[in-house]
């Protein structure tokens, strides 16, 4: 098979679950938004169901039709991007909670669904999402006459625990939510590691569901192995791939593997990853190119068959740190040609 196989593990991602759940000190939802941070909404949710979550959070109301339609009436699904112009008739017809952002939204949820299950988000300082805290005061009795399911924000710096934008924003929450008998939540994965003073009635881990940081005892849920489509003998002095940018200073065997860019294995990481072959070594030589990386298998003794290039040795964190960027990226930028499988 000339495409790349993705498997994905969806009994660790309920292992997560489990794991995040155990040390939150309320409900334990799961964000699915970006479809399942790239791993197929429907699967993610299903799998994530089954290990308990009964809520579930998407970025847009879009996502939540495909989740509702994966996961039956059961379950919550909240939209983070509130009620957008146009967003009514799918947040009626898939009874989609909007966690409403702005006065405008509120004035269009009230005026649109009247007695339509939404929540309300606050900025507590992100500047990103929700309602600054002068709006807040100024519609505060309005909003919570009409019964919110939740009142939430978001923590800009989460994933540094000794940041002190953390304990910035959790006193803006607090200052914000005192004597509001709504269920609150203002922490994602990042938020639940920073302890139970952030966790308030519910979390909403992302990242560390799908096994990235900062979730550091997250197992593993995707493997990436690469079909070797050619190997070839290299001469001292000889280059390899665009750019020349590789010249072998010994005899080499490289292996040419189908992936590249356009798969999500991001040009910039370059020939600072490896590939494995059980815990043994390869490291990319030259640069990735559009649907191809060469990797220089000299010592292996061997031609394989495939060279594993995410697993439990190199994480979906280490290759995105030789690109430059962190797990969510890589996860979602996974492209469409894998040969995709699920277990679990
Ligand atoms: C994406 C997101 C989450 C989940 O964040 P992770 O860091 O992936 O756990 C939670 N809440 C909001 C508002 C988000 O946008």
């Amino acid at each position: 098979m000339s495409t790349a196989k993705l498997s994905i593990d969806l009994e660790a991602l309920a292992t997560n679950w489990r794991n995040l759940d155990a040390l939150s000190a309320g409900e334990t939802a799961a964000v699915v938004k970006a479809n399942g941070y790239g791993l197929d909404t429907g699967r993610v949710g299903q799998a994530l169901a089954t290990a308990g979550a009964r809520n579930f959070f998407v970025a847009a109301a879009e996502e939540g039709v495909a989740l509702r339609r994966a996961l039956g009436p059961n379950i919550g699904i909240s939209v983070f991007s509130g009620h957008m112009d146009g967003d009514t008739h799918l947040l009626k017809e898939f009874n989609l909670t909007p966690m409403l952002n702005s006065v405008d939204q509120m004035l269009r949820h009230f005026e649109n669904l009247p007695g339509h299950s939404f929540g309300v988000q606050l900025d507590s300082g992100m500047n990103r999402l929700g309602m600054e805290p002068a709006e807040w005061a100024a519609l505060r009795e309005i909003a919570l006459g009409q019964n919110p399911v939740l009142v939430m924000s978001h923590l800009a710096c989460a994933d540094e625990p000794n940041h002190p934008m953390n304990a910035l924003q959790l006193k803006v929450f607090r200052d914000m939510t005192e004597g509001v008998e709504v269920p609150r939540s203002l922490s994602a994965t990042g938020g639940i590691l920073l302890g139970p003073d952030y966790h308030f009635d519910l979390c909403r881990p992302g990242i560390g569901l799908y096994g990235g940081l900062p979730y550091s005892d997250a197992v593993p849920v995707i493997s990436l192995d690469l079909p070797v489509i050619q190997i070839r003998d290299v001469l001292p002095g000889e280059s390899v791939g665009y750019g020349n940018s590789w010249i072998a200073r010994r005899r080499s065997r490289i292996a040419t593997v189908a992936a590249g860019y356009a798969d999500g294995l991001i040009r910039a990481m370059g020939a600072g990853i490896n590939t494995y072959v059980g815990d043994k070594i390869y490291p990319v030589v030259g640069r990735v190119s559009m649907d191809l990386i060469t990797v220089d298998v000299t010592d292996l003794g061997e031609d394989p068959e495939s060279l594993s290039l995410i697993n439990h040795h190199q994480t979906i964190d280490q290759v995105a740190d030789a690109a430059g960027t962190i797990g969510y990226e890589i996860l979602t930028s996974l492209g469409h040609r894998y040969a995709r499988s699920y277990s679990g």
